[in-house]
């Protein structure tokens, strides 16, 4: 069997590794003559999956004491509503950071609720293309909401801005464990699996404890952190084969040596397909700024749909898959997650030239 050069932006690729040992263990499960998909949530079986999984995210990402870690359901975008909700009340104020269609999604669902909301930055003037650097927080703000990756438009924060105190939330769900956070300002970091963790099915929640303060009696429980923090995500059933697969991921980053090793990858792979855009005279054009460039979703566009069209067509003859681009950038987008390896980017930074050559 041949593995294809998935360079989809969610569900996404995931480590061989990690399918393998799945596959070894899918029908007898540690010798149990079960699934683990079969298993009560109730037991240890599964309850040592959940807490290894939990520990090897403590470990790898260094997440401090004063934090949680929750594995919660509904997407990242429930994140986007469980964040106002929770910790901005009545005339409090949160701030966001927009830079891309995910950071707008996140605050449209602050004003649903209703709160006070005030934009620090915005990069729409330029289809959000860049980072802004001058940044206007509100001293009092309960909060700042920021996306470290932009996943359709492929800018990335490179540095976190300084917010002297006030907790930082961040959507890292398109580079969470790409490279290490400095988790001085931080109040929470949330992240769908399904990108650069896992398969679809839970969202990574990592919260500062004390933010759980702000919650509200007229809160549903469902929707309050405090909730799934003291029964240790297991107040209802959690997603079970999903967290037991992002268990298995991070054990496959671990034998790569952790987190740094990564990101150390990340930049060649990344570096490949950036050359091959920046060495073309324009035949390729990347969407981001050189100063922000995502290291996994790299969006770019050519001089026309018919020449776009044609390069998907013969990418997929050659076993790379996933490159259409989002509707509203346009072209083209690879998007190169941990799990993809570096033949891969090597292999459509190749194709990427001679496909100029023959069509430039
Ligand atoms: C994909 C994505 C989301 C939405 O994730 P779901 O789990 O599908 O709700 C939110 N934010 C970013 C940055 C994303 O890339």
């Amino acid at each position: 069997m041949k593995r294809a050069f998935n360079f989809s932006a969610g569900p996404a690729i995931l480590p061989v590794y990690a399918l393998e040992e799945a596959q070894k263990e899918i029908v007898n499960f540690k010798n149990s003559g079960m699934s683990l998909m079969e298993v009560s949530h109730r037991t240890p079986l599964y309850e040592d999956v959940h807490n290894e999984t939990i520990s090897l995210i403590r470990e790898l990402y260094k997440v401090p004491d004063n934090f949680d870690i929750l594995f919660l359901q509904g997407g990242a975008s429930s994140q986007f509503f469980m964040i106002p909700m929770n910790l901005v009340h009545n005339d409090e104020i949160a701030d966001y950071i927009i830079t891309g269609a995910w950071s707008e999604k996140a605050i449209k669902e602050a004003k649903i609720l209703g709160k006070k909301t005030n934009v620090v930055a915005t990069s729409k003037d330029k289809n959000f293309n860049y980072i802004p650097s001058e940044l206007k927080f509100t001293p009092s703000a309960k909060y700042v909401h920021m996306t470290s990756n932009e996943t359709i438009h492929g800018v990335q924060f490179k540095k976190l801005p300084e917010t002297n105190g006030v907790p930082l939330i961040i959507d890292a769900s398109s580079d969470i464990f790409s490279y290490h956070i400095d988790w001085k300002n931080i109040g929470a970091i949330y992240a769908g699996a399904q990108k650069n963790a896992g398969p679809a099915g839970a969202t990574i929640v990592i919260m500062r404890k004390d933010l759980y303060e702000r919650e509200k009696e007229t809160i549903p429980t469902m929707l309050r952190y405090s909730t799934h923090a003291k029964e240790n995500s297991l107040y209802n059933t959690p997603p079970v084969f999903t967290i037991y697969m992002i268990g298995l991921n991070l054990k496959w980053l671990k034998s790569l040596g952790g987190i740094d090793a990564m990101n150390a990858i990340n930049e060649k792979k990344a570096k490949y397909i950036y050359d091959a855009i920046d060495e073309s005279n324009g035949f390729y054009k990347g969407h981001a700024e050189k100063n922000c460039r995502s290291l996994m979703n790299i969006p770019f566009i050519m001089k026309s749909e018919d020449l776009e069209k044609k390069f998907i067509k013969e990418s997929e003859t050659l076993n790379m898959i996933g490159l259409k681009g989002h509707r509203s950038v346009g072209g083209l987008r690879a998007s190169v997650y941990n799990a993809m390896p570096e033949e891969g980017c090597l292999a459509l930074a190749n194709f990427m030239k001679d496909f100029m050559k023959k069509n430039g």
